[in-house]
């Protein structure tokens, strides 16, 4: 039914509107119109009776009948003037004592209607209120108010003051006249306000709708100009920073391809350079196994790089899944350096493995640790200089275990030693040792780690060398069985 958010709003804020304000006039209008009766109601009874008591005081002799006169002269005047009531007293025996100017022509109107009124109440001494029909002298209906003039216990006459509805109506419909105006001026001006409103609620949504649209369309750069504190404000706000986090992924995600394409490429053209020059005879045969022993190099390059790639597709995944179990980090360490004993045989180097303590049971994804040691291990064989020295330590620290790789190499310069960590990062692309790398290693080990909740340290001093560290919760002991 509703194509927008706006036409949502303020059809809903519209109708709200309207029903309160329709709600709000009957009510004034009720609440003026039983206010005027009552006030008129009372106010002609008041009335009738000051008047019943100027009557019974001038019959009683009480006042002169100059006094009575003069009083009743007053009473006439706010009857007719301020009242707008006619006035009529009259006998039960229906002589008329008094009527209003305006019912002198009407007297024998009077006479036939008031042949069949009943005096009884009034005989008791009481008052009477009614809305009656007074057939010949109003042809509306008409507030009549009775009030007994009672002598001796004999009701010597009754004075009756009456009004006729239209004349009650017009003063309070005069109220609900300027009320209802009152309240269209307001009901447009909140018409009006509504609207605005709601278009400025709506047209930030509109425009986030657009920006989303070009966001998904691949526009990372574009962003939302909307800097309010309120929900939309907060809406926008995450919407830029999705944008700029998918901005990141997409340059992250161009550079990972441009370096694993560079990375992939240069292994692949040298070993075909090399085979076919062996092939067409450009490599005499005794250099051959210095050839082949280049191109098994690079073949460990290239398998190299294809594990870290596979580590680095886990690595983006949301959110790096660990599959914890308790295992002997020393056990492990000691496996994996046997897979560097001929690297390290070939360099000459001693590697050494210094535990303070036969075993630590750890709990943590093995299979990730394992990846870390050997990534800090590779590292350590490959930047330890010729004849050098690698420790592998691990030792107790509070409820952790901790691992350290060191070696005696070249060191990283204290401002690199942050970006080590940093993905394709190397220190000297065009150094030996380094060729092998893709700058991959240090980003996997800190990923991983970081999934345990714990950091890869790092300390190293150029030209002494440097030392990898991290650490792992020991695993609790394990409750005797049986
Ligand atoms: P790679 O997988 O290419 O070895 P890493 O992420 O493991 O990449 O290392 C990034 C860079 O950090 C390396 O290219 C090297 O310059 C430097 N680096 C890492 N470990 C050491 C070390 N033990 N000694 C000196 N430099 C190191």
């Amino acid at each position: 039914m509703f194509k927008t958010v706006f036409a949502k709003q303020f059809t809903i804020y519209f109708v709200i509107q309207l029903f309160s304000y329709i709600l709000l006039a009957v009510a004034l209008v009720y609440v003026f119109n039983s206010f005027f009766m009552s006030q008129q109601s009372q106010a002609m009874q008041e009335s009738a009776r000051r008047i019943a008591e100027i009557y019974y005081d001038g019959f009683t002799e009480r006042r002169t009948p100059e006094e009575v006169n003069r009083l009743l002269d007053i009473e006439r005047f706010i009857l007719t003037e301020y009242q707008g009531s006619s006035l009529i007293i009259l006998s039960p025996g229906l002589s008329i004592f008094d009527v209003s100017p305006d019912m002198e022509q009407h007297v024998q109107s009077i006479i036939d209607l008031f042949e069949t009124f009943d005096f009884e109440a009034l005989e008791r001494g009481e008052r009477v209120v009614t809305w009656s029909s007074m057939d010949g002298i109003f042809s509306e209906q008409v507030l009549k108010v009775g009030h007994p003039v009672i002598i001796d216990g004999y009701l010597m006459c009754a004075v009756f003051v009456s009004s006729s509805m239209p004349d009650m109506e017009r003063s309070a419909h005069e109220m609900i006249t300027i009320t209802i105006i009152c309240l269209m001026i307001a009901g447009s001006l909140s018409f009006m306000l509504v609207f605005l409103l709601s278009r400025t609620m709506t047209r930030p949504i509109l425009e986030m709708s657009k920006t989303a649209t070009m966001i998904s369309a691949g526009d990372f750069e574009k962003r939302i100009d909307y800097e309010a504190v309120d929900e939309i404000g907060q809406l926008a706000k995450s919407l830029n920073d999705m944008a700029e986090s998918l901005h990141r992924q997409e340059i992250s995600r161009r550079l990972f391809i441009e370096n694993v394409s560079h990375d992939l490429r240069s292994p692949l053209t040298s070993i075909r350079g090399f085979l076919q020059a062996i092939l067409d005879g450009t490599i005499p045969p005794e250099k051959h196994e210095h050839y082949l022993n280049v191109i098994r190099e690079e073949t460990e390059r290239l398998s190299k790089l294809t594990h870290d790639i596979i580590d680095l597709e886990k690595m983006n995944s949301p959110e790096i899944t660990l599959n914890r179990t308790r295992f002997d980090i020393n056990g492990l360490i000691r496996r994996i350096v046997v897979m560097f004993e001929e690297t390290a045989r070939n360099k000459r180097l001693a590697v050494s493995l210094v535990f303070a303590d036969e075993s630590y049971i750890v709990f943590a994804d093995q299979e990730k640790i394992s990846r870390v040691v050997y990534n800090l291990l590779d590292n350590a064989v490959k930047f330890a200089q010729e004849g050098g020295n690698v420790e592998v330590a691990t030792g107790k620290k509070d409820k952790k275990v901790m691992v350290s790789v060191k070696d005696d190499g070249k060191g990283i310069p204290p401002d690199l030693q942050k970006q080590v960590f940093e993905r394709f990062f190397k220190v000297d692309t065009s150094r030996g040792d380094d060729r092998k790398g893709s700058g991959l290693g240090l980003s996997i080990v800190s990923a991983f780690l970081r999934a345990h909740n714990e950091i890869a340290a790092l300390r190293s001093e150029e030209g002494v060398g440097s030392v990898f560290s991290f650490e792992l919760p020991l695993a609790p002991k394990e409750k005797e069985k049986g």
